[in-house]
């Protein structure tokens, strides 16, 4: 069985070096060049076998969405990603396995020109920690404080298919690959991020549902909103296997979608709609931010609607 040394080894092997990495893998600690009139966005987030992706998840899926996540949350501040450690905890030294998860990892890191630049490697149940470093003009990135009354909410892409993904997995029947695949190589929308400088407001991404996240944009603005169900957008494969109310649910408050929520003024709506189009990703207004504090969830009958829950959350209830 390899030790520890070895694995790094095999790691440090395949990283990619960004030319602002002064010092990588192999020292106590990375040294990395932040350029003049920048911001350090950094951000960490951990998968847990069983509780993140489900057991039996493909290494160079869990991979991909371990980095997948921690991009989401860069592109949600509007941040360049640049530079990102990873803390793996392994049950045995599998070189196999890290090799598979090392393929989907570095497939996404080399998209965005991301160097892995250190970590650490130990032995327990199987569990990884990144931590994403992202650049941002001063003064530019996105926070969730920024949404004012009268703008408009949008979301990128569509929503719930993950969800729906990860229900189908629970119940062991008919799956959809496409909905699966949502959920195990969620699309950082890093680029999105990137074009709604100076357009949006504020912005979160979607990890645990909408209810939940859009939720945090509003409390950390101190305004209310109100979100029209019939304009959630849902992908034709969605709508072929789940009923509206379903979807609703699946949308609102099931996670792992990795879409973008931000909010504009509309009088920024085209230009939102032609930065979006420019990189092939649609983009839809889903309501719009009102002064009364909560989250009004209405029917296209202009019912109100109560979701059975609000996100994903540790700690709560069943879950780890
Ligand atoms: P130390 O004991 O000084 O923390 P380690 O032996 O843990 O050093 O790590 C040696 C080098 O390998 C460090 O540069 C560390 O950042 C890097 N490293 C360890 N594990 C990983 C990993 N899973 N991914 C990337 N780099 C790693
Ligand atoms: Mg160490």
């Amino acid at each position: 069985m390899p030790g520890e040394f070895a694995l790094i080894d095999r790691i440090r092997a395949r990283a990619a070096r960004r030319d602002d990495v002064v010092r990588g893998i192999g020292d106590d600690a990375a040294v990395l060049a932040v350029p003049d009139g920048h911001e350090l966005v950094v951000t960490c987030d951990t998968l847990v076998a069983g509780v993140h992706f489900p057991d039996g998840t493909a290494p160079s899926d869990v991979g991909y969405k371990a980095l997948a996540v921690n991009l989401s949350d860069l592109a949600a501040m509007a941040a360049a990603p640049a530079w990102c450690t990873l803390a793996l905890t392994l049950p045995d030294g599998d070189e196999a396995w890290l090799d598979a998860f090392l393929d989907g990892f570095l497939e996404l890191a080399d998209e965005h020109g991301v160097s892995l630049v250190g970590g650490d490697t130990t032995r327990g149940p199987l569990a990884m920690t990144v931590t994403a470093h992202g650049l941002v003009p001063a003064g530019q990135a996105l926070l969730r404080s920024g949404a004012r009354v009268g703008e408009d909410i949008w979301v990128t892409g569509t929503l719930g298919d993950a969800a729906g993904g990860l229900a189908q997995w629970r119940q062991r029947g008919p799956a959809s690959a496409k909905l699966r695949y949502r959920l195990d190589r969620p699309t950082p929308r890093v680029q999105a991020g990137l074009a709604l400088r100076g357009l949006a407001s504020a912005a979160v991404d979607l990890s645990d549902g909408l209810a939940a996240d859009l939720g945090h944009v509003l409390a950390a603005s101190g305004v209310g909103a109100r979100l029209d169900l019939g304009r959630l957008p849902c992908s034709r494969t969605l709508a072929d296997h789940f009923d509206e109310n379903r979807r609703w649910e699946l949308q609102l408050t099931g996670g792992d979608d990795y879409e973008l929520c931000f909010t504009a003024p509309a009088a920024r709506a085209l230009e939102i709609e032609q930065a979006l189009a420019a990189l092939e990703l649609p983009a839809t207004v889903v309501g719009q931010v009102e002064a009364e504090p909560g989250l009004r969830l209405l029917t296209p009958e202009g019912g109100a609607w109560t979701p059975p829950a609000t996100g994903y959350q540790h700690f709560e209830g069943g879950h780890a």
